[in-house]
């Protein structure tokens, strides 16, 4: 690692262009950029016609939490996670819950200097079997996730990643061989809404989920339902048909009330009603796990 960490270290994922500019690979966005710019994730600039990625190490967000939080459940219930997180985020979801740590820059942010190697002490120190890579998007601050995970694994801890699931498969690649379990945001099962509410898409989504199946993660998903933006049954139920006919049957489906905040105030709580009828639509197509959060 570079003595010259907090100024950001050299990126994995890019590609140089004929014409100065560096692309980003590590998201669908493949932001293209020129000296000085920086991306939509707010933490990877060009420098010296170099990619950096500026959140590397600068830990914005450090507690201990039980790995139900997560929330996973079915994963080593009663255990505590070391969980941490540095600055930035992909999508810009406008019902963010952490937007004041993830829709921000690194430097926006107080943050500690974290090596990945003070990782397993500090799991030690606060008797911590389980490391967890969440509250912002991880995987925007890739090389730091994918470093902390390879040396807390070698040191024979559990890898934990809490993800939007937003990334290219080349870089997914280089994580999966050290995340022992996920719990993945699946926003919505439209592209429309995906566009509309994060900035983002749903297909990329779709395809980390299949690569964490294959790659024996644990996985569990999160569905926020959002009235009157996601909550209609006929896409509930083809996205809990998709997850059925894809071989997460089995994965624990997390159905999270939504609250009012960030750029969606003027939107309701979700009636207990909506999660129950989600529920009940996620057991008639056979989801084995169902569970209802925030309430
Ligand atoms: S990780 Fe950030 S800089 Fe890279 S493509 Fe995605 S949004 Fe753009």
């Amino acid at each position: 690692m570079s003595s010259d960490c907090l100024g950001g270290v050299e990126a994995r994922y890019c590609e140089a262009g004929a014409d100065g500019s560096v692309t980003c690979t590590l998201c669908p966005h493949r932001c293209r950029l020129t000296e000085g710019r920086r991306g939509l994730c707010r933490s990877r600039e060009v420098r010296d016609g170099r990619l950096v990625s500026l959140a590397y190490g600068r830990v914005c967000a450090l507690h201990v939490d039980p790995v139900e939080k997560k929330p996973l459940l079915h994963f080593h219930p009663g255990e505590m996670c070391l969980s941490l997180a540095a600055a930035g985020c992909n999508l810009s979801c406008r019902n963010c819950q952490n937007w004041s740590i993830s829709q921000v820059r690194p430097e926006e942010v107080e943050s500690s200097f974290i090596v990945p190697g003070m990782l397993p002490e500090l799991a030690r120190r606060t008797s911590c079997r389980i490391v967890a890579y969440t509250y912002t998007e991880p995987l925007t601050w890739m090389e730091y996730t994918v470093d902390c995970a390879r040396t807390c694994r070698e040191a024979g801890l559990l890898n934990i990643l809490v993800s939007a699931g937003y990334v290219n498969e080349g870089p997914l690649d280089d994580l999966l061989p050290y995340l022992d379990a996920a719990n993945i945001d699946l926003k919505s099962f439209s592209e429309d809404i995906y566009r509309k509410v994060s900035r983002a898409s749903l297909a990329p989504v779709l395809r980390t989920l299949e690569k964490m199946r294959d790659a024996g993660v644990w996985l569990e998903i999160t569905n926020l339902l959002i009235p009157g933006i996601n909550d209609e049954p006929g896409m509930l139920r083809e996205m809990c048909r998709w997850l059925v006919d894809n071989g997460f049957a089995g994965a624990p489906l997390h159905f999270s009330r939504f609250f009012p905040q960030y750029r969606m105030r003027e939107v309701p709580p979700t009636p207990i009603g909506t999660l129950r009828m989600a529920e009940e639509i996620a057991r008639e197509c056979g989801i084995r796990y169902v569970h209802l959060g925030n309430v």
